[in-house]
């Protein structure tokens, strides 16, 4: 269907819930993607931090073919190995013991809110079910996650939202110590704000955090749904700041762009989940576990941690040296490969810019690009990204003179 009456139809069939992109895209391989029209494209979307290892990784391509062979679906009232095998391999590398598996990142928060809850009201009775979270946060979409997403632009229009929400400043301890009341069960966040303009949380604040969560036997939980799985160059963003949470959350990258989520905790906390308690029909289903498995096998044997660290400084080198040379670039941050440039021009016409030059790009906010390429980015794309970005910027600055 050519890419115009593509775009008809789109409007008439599909609930108007997304801002889109004039192009078609109909295949992708590597680091690149191509429209119907056959124009190529580097790809430092990669489905919004999703396909970490690029489009049509041959190992997991080859795990998902397999799997699917064998079986696509059962239900959680059957064994499947491939599920236990991703829990394993998730315990064995992180701080935790017990995982439960979801269809996305929204859902991995209601997991963790829910478990949070009920680790509380077990222990401490049913008054104690507060949850702080951050203003400028984001953590999904269905009311709870909403409800938990410090801002208003999510919220509007949504009332009544869930009670037991409380909001603080990010990165500003004494907030959260002074918000902290006999009913508060658990401080959510996420250790860098990623749809909130790439905000890094300092090692001081979550280090305090953790022992201030300690003392009183309030859950820290940490979504990592976007800095998780290699993006910021470890395998969890938490392990960069010398503490650990009780609970955390994945789903963007952990199937590679097949839909998963996952809410992982101590066994401690996970204790708190019982038979009926909480549950998914698609959770933990064969084929994204397959996929999963694949994706961390990938990250754990090959280079691709490290490169993608050493190409989430080369990318962050460079942004910064623009920084330097243009004065509509206001700021430069990030981690491993989340990186954001705030500007003080409307980021979406630059979004718009770089598509016409072969570059898929994001913006989040009127004012901040955002670079989440697949971590097999390579150091010649990004020099591509870097010249366009540099034109487009001298470009901007001798039309306003
Ligand atoms: C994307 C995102 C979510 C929501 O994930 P969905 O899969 O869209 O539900 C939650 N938290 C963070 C930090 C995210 O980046």
């Amino acid at each position: 269907m050519p890419t115009g009456e593509l775009r008809l139809n789109a409007e008439q069939y599909l609930m108007n819930t997304y801002t889109r992109q004039p192009i078609s895209i109909v295949r992708g391989r590597g680091t690149k993607v191509y429209d119907l029209e056959g124009r190529e494209y580097i790809d430092f979307v990669a489905g919004i931090a999703v396909t970490l290892l690029g489009h049509g990784h041959p190992d997991l391509v080859l795990a998902i073919q397999k799997q699917v062979q064998h079986l696509i679906h059962t239900s959680n009232l059957y064994y499947t190995e491939p599920q236990v095998r991703l829990a394993q391999t998730l315990v064995e590398h992180s701080f935790a013991q017990k995982v439960f598996f979801c269809n996305s990142g929204a859902e991995a928060n209601e997991a963790a809110i829910k478990l949070s809850r009920k680790y509380s009201c077990d222990k401490y009775g049913a008054d104690r079910y507060e949850i702080i979270t951050m203003k400028n946060s984001f953590h999904g979409r269905t009311l709870a996650t909403l409800t938990a997403t410090g801002q208003e632009k999510v919220q509007k229009g949504f009332a009544p939202l869930m009670p037991g929400f409380s909001y603080v400043t990010f990165n500003d301890l004494s907030e959260v110590e002074r918000a902290m009341t006999s009913k508060t069960a658990a401080v959510m966040l996420e250790p860098i704000q990623a749809e909130g303009g790439v905000y890094v949380a300092d090692r001081g604040y979550l280090q305090g955090l953790q022992e201030l969560c300690r003392e009183r036997d309030v859950l820290l939980i940490f979504d990592e749904v976007q800095t998780g799985m290699g993006r910021t160059g470890t395998l969890f963003c938490y392990e960069q700041f010398g503490m650990q949470p009780d609970i955390m959350t994945l789903a963007k990258g952990l199937g590679g762009g097949v839909p998963i989520g996952a809410c992982l905790a101590t066994d401690a906390v996970a204790r708190a989940f019982s038979p009926g308690t909480h549950a998914s029909t698609f959770g933990g289903n064969p084929l994204a576990c397959a996929a999963g498995s694949a994706v961390l096998r990938v990250l754990l044997d090959g280079k691709i941690l490290e490169k993608g660290r050493r190409m989430g400084e080369s990318l962050a080198k460079g942004l910064t040296a623009l920084k330097e040379r243009h004065r509509l670039v206001k700021d430069v941050r990030g981690l491993g490969l989340l990186q954001a440039m705030e500007l003080d021009i409307d980021a979406k016409t630059v979004v718009a810019d770089c598509l016409a030059r072969g570059l898929l790009i994001n913006c989040t906010g009127d004012h901040v690009l955002r670079f989440v390429p697949p971590l097999i980015i390579a150091e010649p794309e990004i020099s591509r990204l870097l010249k366009a970005l540099e034109q487009i910027f001298s470009h901007r600055t001798t039309a306003t003179h």
